[in-house]
């Protein structure tokens, strides 16, 4: 069993680069609910013995003296933890390339993205290096590199899954979540993490849900008119609406949706998350955490060289954006303006959700792209106009195997849900899973 997924990892790892630490003992136990399945961890979330280093070099060294809660929970239902994979820095990006570790490949295309920020994750799972991950999702991350490298990626309700231990970044939007080939797997390892924790004061006092099957017949498919627009390939929406026509075929109920906000959400969301990003990476100070800069002449000097050398460009521009989000004077005009058109965005929901039961869209306006293709900050954050705004809203989102391109590259569908209706997402992401197996086309890669 265990010499298994190391020999895969020795093969594929070179070429994919989806792993920061690989713990070549570990083991798992023969009885619990994932008694044996090997799982990798993103690295933003403590497993006590292996470092966390968050795809930067100012937690270079730093190794956690516990495990986050979600770490104890699988551990304890005999999963096998394979090690920590690669992300961009903190969880800020959409493709791997702001990791100061270099960037991940796509397995499906080793000159593409895997997506970001969980893209070692989605790697290592599309690679056979493992049968499931765990991503964190802030405004896309877990279904961005889902959509990415064919995968089904979950980012669970605002509140159902624990964060202790998980390094924040915005802590009003960050969420740990499972990815995994196949709806029955993601579906299994969500519900071993998922549940009340009282170490997370934002944890929902809500149990974990049981396994549902929601009938298709009758069921309201709200697709929302905003995310169908300009800059959407054609390949991606011939997708979506395949997959709407065939849930029509089943019994259900197409109807057109409005999300009216939706352009502005991203620009919400890129207010309200570097300021909170911000505030939490304020503790790396080379005083507490991990690494501290050579040489210096006291501690101004130690503050200033430590963040400046540890920090990477993305990082470094959401801190800054961020602390002028916040300063006094401009508080107003942007931090708290930003708060209400959140609320907005939340009622667009709350209305939408009212005339439909979940909503298909696009995870992502187009498939994985060549690895220094896209340079512009503004067009990577665009890779997310169609996961923010739920993100804002704290509502589930589940992404799932749509299909290929014709140069064969995965697209992904994306499910959004009410609040808790993850038992549903996965209930209907399974029935068009079974009619549409696109998870068992896996990349050619001994061949690369
Ligand atoms: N790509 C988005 C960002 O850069 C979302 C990242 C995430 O969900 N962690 O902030």
């Amino acid at each position: 069993m265990s010499a298994g997924w190391l020999s895969r990892i020795d093969a594929v790892e070179p070429k994919v680069h989806a792993f920061l630490h690989v713990d070549r003992s570990a083991t798992g136990s023969g009885a619990g609910a994932l008694a044996g399945m090997t799982v990798a961890i993103k690295d933003l979330i403590h497993v006590e013995g292996m470092p966390t280093t968050a795809g930067s070099k100012i937690l270079e060294g730093f190794m956690p003296p516990f495990s986050a809660t979600v770490v104890e929970r699988l551990r304890a239902a005999g999963a096998v933890l394979v090690g920590k994979t690669n992300l961009d820095e903190f969880g800020m990006g959409s493709s791997c390339e702001n990791s100061a570790y270099g960037p991940t490949m796509n397995p499906y295309d080793l000159k593409r993205t895997p997506g970001g920020s969980s893209g070692g994750s989605a790697a290592a799972v599309a690679a056979g290096m493992c049968e499931a991950a765990l991503g964190t999702d802030t405004g896309g991350s877990i279904r961005l590199p889902a959509a990415f490298c064919n995968l089904v990626g979950l980012r669970p309700t605002y509140g159902r899954v624990s964060r202790w231990g998980s390094v924040a970044f915005a802590s009003s939007l960050d969420q740990i979540g499972p990815m995994a080939r196949t709806v029955d797997v993601c579906e299994r390892v969500f519900h071993v993490i998922a549940g009340p924790d009282d170490r997370d004061a934002t944890s929902a006092r809500v149990p974990p849900p049981a396994r549902t099957d929601v009938g298709l017949k009758g069921l309201r498919i709200g697709l929302p008119r905003e995310y169908f627009g300009e800059g959407l390939a054609p390949e991606v929406e011939r997708a979506v609406r395949a997959a709407a026509t065939w849930y029509e075929g089943q019994g259900a109920k197409l109807v057109e949706v409005s999300l009216p906000h939706t352009n502005a959400a991203l620009a919400t969301y890129y207010l309200l998350a570097p300021s909170e990003a911000s505030s939490n990476l304020a503790r790396y100070d080379g005083v507490r955490f991990g690494r501290r800069a050579d040489g210096v002449k006291g501690l101004r000097d130690m503050y200033e060289r430590t963040r400046s050398e540890g920090f990477g460009a993305e990082v470094k521009r959401r801190i800054m954006l961020g602390t002028f989000a916040l300063s006094a004077g401009y508080y107003d005009a942007y931090y708290v303006k930003a708060q209400k058109v959140r609320t907005l965005v939340r009622r667009d929901f709350d209305a939408a959700l009212s005339k439909a039961d979940v909503l298909l869209t696009p995870v992502s306006p187009t498939p994985a792209f060549e690895l220094g293709a896209v340079k512009s900050p503004m067009a990577l954050y665009l890779m997310d106009v169609f996961t923010i705004p739920s993100a804002l809203a704290g509502l589930p989102g589940l992404a799932l195997p749509g299909g290929f391109t014709d140069a064969g590259l995965p697209i992904g569908l994306q499910l959004t849900g009410r609040p808790f209706a993850e038992g549903e997402l996965f209930s209907v992401a399974r029935s068009y899973e079974r009619a549409h197996p696109w998870h068992e086309r896996t990349p050619a890669l001994e061949s690369s």
